[in-house]
């Protein structure tokens, strides 16, 4: 998720200072690939490590986007503890 974020703010940055200087296209660039590349670890790249569903959507809003709730303890799909999955 702050992959996601942080392609966001640079891409916010580059836009912003794109007029002024057209020098940023590549920064912009870049920003959109670390965005896209946030974007589709969330949603493809979090996996249960006992059953293999994906867990994208459970953490895609949490309560405070900076860390995992801890409220979340156990898989949606197979009801694994994430504290005792190895
Ligand atoms: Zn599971």
């Amino acid at each position: 998720m702050l992959l996601g974020l942080a392609g966001w703010v640079i891409v916010a940055l580059a836009l912003a200072q794109i007029k002024a200087d057209p020098a940023v296209v590549p920064l912009l660039v870049g920003g959109v690939l670390v965005l896209v590349t946030g974007i589709l670890t969330l949603v493809f790249g979090l996996r249960c490590p006992k059953c293999g569903g994906n867990l994208g959507h459970v953490l895609a809003w949490p309560p405070c986007p900076f860390r995992i709730s801890a409220r979340i303890q156990r898989c949606s799909f197979c009801g694994a503890d994430f504290d005792s999955v190895a």
